[in-house]
């Protein structure tokens, strides 16, 4: 029997978010790429390029180029130089947040209203100025398929989320929003909706550590850690022909934190009965 053909063999997309070799968008390009991906990567400004360069070129990345979010003339750029040297586009990975330090501490109310509009354009409405730009150029065979990274601060309040959490909400709801638009031209869109994983961003947040911790204590699949390999493996799913007719979702990549109502039954235990 032959072996089965790799799931990305022939497709070209773009990867948004490599900060580093802990980011989950390179968790993500690898497996991409050990399934026969070629891919273009952008980076966050000269400095974070010395970082991005090599793992782009592990890969054979083609292009490596600049790319601030809250910046139209990079926007353009970007899409100039797809638009010129591919002309066509299979999928794309946005995997971009942020939020000042000082507002992913304390609580949600003090959030002043810099500080929100700037994590909101950073972290919801670049999914929105991407995918008006490159849905264009995704015209292959079999459509397109895009996805970005929420988490379940969007749903539910988690401890120094705050604002980021009210952005993933909005991002959420944009990709359903995306998902109705772009159908009609088969491009599908998906997020991704991970539990704590540790990176530069996940570390940001005021006591990431015992978030982490609390959510591997208290998940349905308890004490494992989430790896970007775990998220990668949903990026694999929703970008591939396995999920032809999946648009418009979110998927849990959270071990089943969320599927829990209340701490399982031998945390109850310690609990007494006494009103
Ligand atoms: P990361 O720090 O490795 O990646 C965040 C990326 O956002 C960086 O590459 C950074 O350059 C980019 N970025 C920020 N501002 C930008 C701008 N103005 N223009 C262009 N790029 C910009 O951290 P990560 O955890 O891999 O984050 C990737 C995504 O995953 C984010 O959307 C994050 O919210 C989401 N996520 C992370 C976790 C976690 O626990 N780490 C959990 C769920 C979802």
């Amino acid at each position: 029997m032959s072996p089965p053909s790799p799931l990305m063999a022939g497709r070209r997309g773009l990867v948004m978010g490599v900060a580093n070799d802990h980011s989950i968008a390179w968790g993500i390009a690898q497996l991409l790429a050990s399934h026969g991906a070629e891919m273009a990567f952008t980076y966050q400004g000269d400095a974070l390029l010395r970082r991005v360069k090599p793992l782009a070129e592990s890969l054979n990345a083609p292009l490596i180029l600049p790319c601030d979010v809250t910046n139209d003339n990079d926007l353009d750029q970007l899409l100039s130089t797809l638009e010129r040297e591919w002309q066509t586009l299979d999928f794309v990975v946005h995997a971009i947040a942020w939020s000042g330090k000082d507002q992913l501490q304390g609580a949600y109310i003090n959030t002043d209203r810099d500080s929100f509009l700037k994590t909101m354009d950073i972290s919801c409405y670049s999914l929105t100025a991407i995918a008006q730009r490159i849905a264009p150029l995704m015209t292959g065979e079999t459509g397109g398929g895009i996805i970005t990274l929420s988490y379940g601060g969007s749903e539910r309040v988690m401890p120094s989320y705050n604002v980021m959490g009210v952005a993933k909400a909005a991002l959420e709801s944009s990709v359903r929003y995306l998902a109705a638009d772009l159908g009609p031209q088969g491009v599908r869109i998906n997020a991704i909706s991970a539990g704590p994983v540790r990176t530069l961003s996940g570390a940001a947040v005021a006591g990431a550590r015992r978030v982490a911790k609390w959510s591997q204590r208290h998940a349905a699949l308890p004490d494992v850690t989430i790896e970007p390999d775990h998220v990668a493996g949903a990026a694999l799913y929703l970008l591939s022909d396995l999920s032809t007719r999946v648009t418009g979702e979110v998927l849990y990549v959270d071990a089943g934190y969320r599927t829990m109502g209340m701490p399982r039954g031998d945390s109850l235990a310690t609990l007494t009965d006494d009103a």
